[in-house]
């Protein structure tokens, strides 16, 4: 038998995390649907209420068991997904042993972030009525902003090592593509992907003083320099076109509109299945029902605008280097080391897609001419 090709093998990886989307997907809604048939969660919001009457504490304690149930229940998948396919398909370095570390470090920050987030919302729940969509959109909002801003100084640390980049002649072309943007002081930092992935990868992260582009050691250790430039100036592109606050606002925009859905779900469900209050915890499967269902119908929209933005970048991309030929030959490097599905079925691309297919990408670089 013929060894498949590199885009066969990029298109099967393709199709088995396109099935392990809808599978999650699935999961989660018959999960969520059985704790509320089988009263699983009026038995846990009774539990935690015998514990103790401060509603603080008894949320915090439900939303805790919520998160390690779903963390356990989600294991199989996630060790599929993350460890067993990048290591089949010869993608990944990370041993069993660090895979496992990293697991238990985003549940204990996810632990952290979700307690904290269910008890405001809560205390919203409890304290606005009617009109707490508004108090919790305005909360996530600011959660958002504060995220942004600390995503690349205090979550990306816990799983990566970065350090400034410190390349002399990628530093230079650096200091002029900021200057080209009207850029200050923007810190480029090399993050220690290789021990955990082959992939490579590079992004703009960080609000206010925490900007900051980053680039992966897989990427500068096998792109080319010029290669390397254009990544780095579809990066500033997005500092330049300030997509991360667009992203926010956006965002927001979509959270008040999946809240205020999210609150006609929760009343036309709670006078069926018999809840009084829409601060009663038990009911809380209902509630993130709503919002999970909301997520999933507004991803083509939000996947949409994020390829708007990437094409944006794109063109900004080109113009301040004017290297047509290293663009593509990048697209074509990142295809290769990342085994991505040059061209994914155009449904695939619409629905769950937040970049432009690579293939897009290099035929409109292949169009482009300088002006
Ligand atoms: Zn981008």
């Amino acid at each position: 038998m013929d060894e498949p090709s590199q885009q066969q093998r990029a298109k099967r990886y393709e199709a088995i995390h396109n099935l392990l989307f809808v599978v999650e997907t699935v999961y989660t809604v018959l999960l969520l649907v059985a704790l509320l048939y089988w009263e699983g969660s009026d038995f846990l919001a009774n539990v935690v209420q015998s514990i103790s009457p401060n509603p603080w504490i008894h949320v915090a304690i439900y939303g805790a068991v919520v998160v390690i149930a779903t963390k356990l229940l989600f294991l199989p998948l996630n060790y599929l997904g993350d460890y067993h396919l990048e290591h089949k398909f010869g993608l990944s370095n990370e041993t069993l042993g660090g895979w496992a570390f990293d697991e238990l470090k985003s549940l204990g920050l996810n632990l952290l972030l979700s307690v904290a987030v269910l008890d405001v919302l809560y205390f919203v729940l409890r304290r606005v009525g009617d009109w707490w969509w508004i108090g919790a959109g305005l909360f996530f909002l600011v959660f958002g902003v504060v995220m942004s801003a600390l995503f690349p100084v205090l979550i990306l640390p816990l799983f990566y090592k970065l350090q400034p980049l410190e390349n002399e002649p990628l530093r230079e072309k650096l200091t002029v593509l900021a200057q080209r943007v009207g850029a200050k002081v923007l810190g480029v930092y090399r993050m220690g992907m290789s021990e955990k992935t082959k992939k490579a990868n590079a992004a703009f992260a960080g609000l206010g003083s925490t900007k900051r582009i980053i680039l992966g050691d897989t990427l500068l250790d096998k792109f080319a320099e010029d290669e390397i430039e254009v990544v780095m100036a579809h990066e500033m592109a997005h500092y330049q076109h300030g997509d991360i606050t667009k992203m926010i606002a956006w965002g927001a925009v979509t959270t008040f509109v999946g809240l205020k859905v999210a609150d006609l779900g929760l009343h036309w469900g709670m006078a069926r299945l018999g809840y009084e209050y829409v601060w009663d915890i038990a009911a809380f499967p209902l509630l993130a029902l709503c919002l999970f269902v909301f997520g999933l119908l507004a991803m083509p929209l939000n996947n949409a605008f994020s390829r708007s933005r990437e094409w944006k970048a794109d063109a900004t991309a080109l113009e301040l280097t004017a290297n047509r030929d290293a663009f593509i030959r990048a697209m074509r490097k990142l295809a290769e080391q990342n085994l991505a599905d040059l061209s994914p079925h155009p449904v695939v691309e619409f629905l769950l897609h937040d970049h432009p297919s690579l293939a897009r990408r290099i035929a409109w670089a292949e169009q482009w001419q300088s002006d």
